[in-house]
Formats: C-alpha cells, structure tokens, sequence
C-alpha cells in the first residue's frame, strides 16, 4: 500500500480560476484533492480494506507467475537469487506492515 503525490493544474470553486492541486493517491486510488493556493481540501473516502484487500489478491494472483517466468529464463540465476530473496523477505514485510499500519490508522480515522 503506497501513499502517492502529484500536482496538476484543476479549476478552484473557492478561487474561481486554474490553480495548482495537490492529487493524493491511495494506491491507484485518488483520496485527497487540495487548492495549493486557497487550501480548500476535498477529502475522497476511500475504503482502506478495499484497498489493501486488492493489493494482497493482486500480489498472491501474479507471484506464482512471476517465480515460473524467472525460472524458466533462467534457472542456475534464479537459484542464486532466490535464497537471497528469503532472506530480504521478513524486513521487507516489517517495513510493509509499519507503512500500511501508519497509512490504515490514518484513513480509518475519517469514517
Ligand atoms: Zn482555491
């Protein structure tokens, strides 16, 4: 789960012109949209259990196929890597889980 930035030029009702917005992103999701100039936020509800929920169905549907594509590629590499992988896997999966932690407190608290 990944919490995203982009600025982009929109129409402000508030300013009544073009102004600079900052685009919040929830994965793919848009959650928060902010006036640069007069601040006026417009909050999107997004559901983060929806959110994680299709993160994980997406990781768990294309592993499998990733693992038998590198596999095939090349097998004496793939077995070089692949221990290493295991390894790297516990910290990257802490780290994921404080991320998503932060990120799940943060939108559970606008319901
Ligand atoms: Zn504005």
């Amino acid at each position: 789960m990944k919490e995203t930035n982009m600025t982009t030029e929109l129409f402000c009702l508030r300013c009544q012109s073009d102004t600079p917005h900052r685009l919040t992103y929830l994965n793919s999701t848009i959650s928060k949209i902010q006036c640069l100039q007069c601040s006026r936020t417009h909050r999107v509800r997004v559901d983060v259990k929806h959110e994680l929920y299709h993160e994980l169905l997406e990781r768990i549907k294309t592993k499998p196929i990733r693992i038998t594509k590198e596999y095939k590629n090349n097998m004496s590499l793939f077995l070089k890597i692949f221990p290493r992988r295991v390894v790297n896997k516990p910290f990257r999966l802490y780290k994921e889980a404080k991320e998503m932690k932060t990120l799940i407190k943060k939108y559970s608290k606008r319901h």
